[in-house]
This record gives C-alpha cells, structure tokens and sequence, in this order.
C-alpha cells in the first residue's frame, strides 16, 4: 500500500530491522527501533511487508559482510515490485563503505554510520534518491536516543562507545570512532529507568569497559560507576562486555569479590597464547601477565567463570604460535570460547601482513581449537551436577512437555550458563535456586527446587 494512502488512512508505516554483527550493534539495533517508533512506525517481522526495512551491519568478520551483500541483492527484487519500500544500511559497513553502497546498490535509500543514529529520520525525509551520513559525531555518547527493547528481565545499557586500541586486526576503531564515554548520570538515569520498568538484569555495554571514564571531567571510572549501579534498588544482577586484558585493574577485579550484584563471569579476550602473535596484533599484553591475572581473579573469586575470543590463523601464525595458544585454552579451561579464522579487514594494519596464513591452515587451527574447548565445556559442566544454582528465568517453551502440566523453562546462572528445567508456573523474571541433574555440551539441565 502506497505510504499517502497509509497516511490519509491513518495506517502506522511499518519498518524491520536486520541485525548482524555483536552485542553493541543489536543494541544499537533496539536504539534505531527507538527512534522509529518514536516517528509513529510500528515493527513487522517480516522483511518483504514493510515500508522500511534497516538492515544494521557487522563489518568486524567476513562472513556477516557478505551475508549483508546478498540481502541486499535479495531486497531489490523486493524493491522491484513495491518501489515505495524505503531501504536503509545502518552500521560498520555503512560507515566504512558507504559511498560505495550508494553506487553499487542505487536502491538503497539511506546511508548512515553508528554514530548517526539518532538522525534516521531527517535522513528518511530527505527526498533525494540516497543520503550518506557516516560522518563523526563526537557529541554522540550525550544524545539520548529511545530504545526500544525485546521483553523479558535483561537490557543492556551501553557505557561508551568507540575504541583507541587499535588492534591491527580489528576495524571498530575506524568505524565506531574514538573512545567516548557516557556521562554517569545518563548512565544512571537509565539503569534507574530499566529497573522501574521491571528490568533486574544490566549488561553494561563498550568494545572497552574497562577504560570507561577517559575524558570525563568527574575522576570517574569503571570500578567507580559498577559501584554506583549496584546502589539501585530493583536492580539483582550487573554483568559488562568487553573487557581488555591490558586495562583490567586489581580494583575492578576486587569488585567481582565486593559486590554480590556483580555476576561472577568475565569475559576476557586473549586472542593468541604467543606472545609474538600478540605483539604484532598490538594487544598490549603478554601471555603471562594475561594468565597472572586469570589467576588473580580466581583467588579473589573462586568460582569466576571465563570466556574469551581467539583468532585462528592470524598472519605469521606458525604451528609453535599456535600450539602456545592450545596451551592457553588447556591452562585456563575457559567455560566457553568464541573462535574464528583470522579474515583481512579493510583499514587494518594486519591486512597488509605478507605472511597470510592459508584458508586450509587456518580451518584446521579453528577446528582443533574448537574441539578441545568442546571437551572442557563438557568436562566443566559435568562438574556442577549435584550443585545448586540460582537461575534468573529467561522464559518458558511454548507446549507443555509430553502433554503434562509442567512447562519448559530456560535460564542463566551468576557464572552465563544456560539451564533448562521444568515448571508448572511461568518463571519468566524469576530468581529460583535450581539443582543441576545433568552437565550437556552448552548447557545444563536441573530440577527446581521451590516453585
Ligand atoms: S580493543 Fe582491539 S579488538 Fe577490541 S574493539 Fe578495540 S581495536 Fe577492536
């Protein structure tokens, strides 16, 4: 239907968000539903029905990349038969390569780069065939832009945003700019908001928590705001990603030990168990001051649980590199592990490294990598049978099981494990201790014990 006539029938537009890519980007994605709600258009689950359809881009790894390219190129026969759907690219991509997206792809209406967010609907009515805007916003982390956020008890709330890393594989730096930090009472304001909205459960969001505060004028930082967030009422658990091993500091290690709001999992991304490799990513650490403090932490918390990020096969990765960084996985037995092959991204220093690492090579590294920390999962859940577990519940499957009364029910532990057990009640939001009866691969499964 034609968009006048949804007008003259006072008929809600209609939009549809694509996401790819990290947390930060799907939250980004609940900003961009924001805005647009806030504009009188209503979401649709289906892509091929609505008047707009965003698609928010990932370009940190190649596969997301080209998965975009393809729904694009799905989206102009899509165009071809409703003209009057209005297409927008938001995201890294959009901010890197947005002058060429504009010329390949001459049915995208609307370019726009993460720190241009809050503009999408100056963007929209503007008349000419695409508008760009990728430019630098350097006041973003000040605007406050609506979210509009999934149900349920968990919400993330981002605390900067940017990166001055550098790290010589990564492209975030170049697409979501320098490092910006949220005022504390923005912060706070919106922790506040989300609690009396019945949210209990914070992620505190940046590609760099850790370094949070740099440029505030009030001696803030990290440690100092997770300290003021566990204060508010309503508020059960604080979680936060991504930290960088080199800013991890012994004050934000001894919050883990101090707050009991603060949820006893970190994720902590190693990347390469060589020190070599770890040079020329330009990760600012070693590998024994990585391990030292992993070792740290645990004195202060027993039961910390960690997760990390490895690249296998980054350029000049040789079999004894490599080894290093089995070496690692094996010594920190990490709950779990987000790995993937090493792939070339635009801007990058390492792009240009001549001692690529080959496809096969590269696979074969990822491959073993991921089936030792299979075995470890296993091995570390197993461990936790015969544990009680104080599980936030997620939600309930939609059929009872077997016919019975009883529904399924899905939670988290303190440490982000995944639990599935049954219940005659929906729990959703629910804070109820579960006794763990099986340790599977990727999750547990256990018996509530007061419903
Ligand atoms: S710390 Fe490194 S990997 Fe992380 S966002 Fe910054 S540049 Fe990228």
């Amino acid at each position: 239907m034609p968009n006048e006539l949804k007008t003259y029938l006072k008929l809600r537009p209609t939009f549809h968000i694509r996401t790819f890519g990290c947390q930060m980007n799907v939250h980004d994605s609940e900003r961009l539903a924001g805005v647009l709600e806030g504009e009188g258009y209503s979401f649709v689950t289906s892509q091929e029905s609505a008047d707009l359809v965003v698609i928010n881009t990932c370009s940190v790894r190649d596969k997301a990349d080209q998965k975009f390219f393809s729904d694009l190129g799905r989206l102009k026969k899509v165009k071809a038969l409703r003209p009057e759907m209005k297409i927008a690219v938001a995201g890294c991509i959009a901010q890197q390569q947005g002058r060429e997206i504009q010329s390949r792809f001459p049915h995208v209406d609307v370019i726009l780069g993460p720190q241009n967010i809050a503009t999408l609907p100056e963007l929209l009515a503007k008349t000419s065939s695409c508008v760009v805007a990728t430019g630098e916003n350097q006041d973003y982390h000040l605007r406050k832009v609506p979210a509009i956020r999934a149900g349920g008890h968990r919400a993330w709330v981002p605390v900067m945003y940017g990166c001055d890393n550098f790290c010589s594989y990564c492209i975030v730096p170049y697409t979501r700019g320098r490092e910006q930090s949220r005022p504390v009472k923005d912060v706070i304001d919106e922790v506040l908001s989300l609690a009396d909205q019945g949210y209990s459960e914070i992620t505190l969001l940046g590609q760099n928590v850790n370094s949070y505060g740099k440029g505030l004028s009030d001696g803030m930082d990290f440690p100092a705001l997770l300290e003021q967030i566990h204060l508010l009422e309503g508020i059960k658990r604080i979680r936060f990603v991504t930290s960088h091993p080199k800013d991890l500091s012994e004050r934000l290690m001894e919050t883990f030990r101090d707050l009991p709001k603060l949820c006893n999992h970190m994720h902590l991304p190693v990347q390469a168990g060589s020190d070599r490799v770890l040079e020329r990513m330009n990760r600012g650490y070693t590998v024994s001051e990585y391990l030292d403090k992993i070792e740290r932490l645990r004195k202060l918390v027993p039961d910390m649980a960690f997760t990390t990020d490895i690249i296998a096969g980054f350029p000049g990765e040789e079999e004894s590199d490599f080894e290093e960084t089995v070496k690692v996985v094996r010594t920190v037995e990490y709950d779990g592990i987000f790995a993937f092959k090493y792939s070339k991204r635009p801007h990058t220093k390492a792009r240009f490294f001549n001692d690529q690492v080959s496809e096969v090579e590269k696979g074969r590294r990822l491959n073993i990598i991921l089936s030792i920390q299979d075995e470890i999962s296993k091995l570390k859940n197993k461990v936790l049978v015969g544990t009680v577990q104080e599980i936030i519940v997620e939600g309930e499957g939609s059929a009872p099981k077997n016919g019975g009364s009883t529904t399924h029910q899905m939670g988290r532990t303190r440490t982000n494990k995944i639990v599935h057990f049954e219940s005659e009640n929906n729990l959703a939001g629910k804070l109820v201790q579960v006794l763990i009866a099986e340790g599977l691969q990727h999750s547990l499964k256990g018996r509530i014990l007061k419903d």
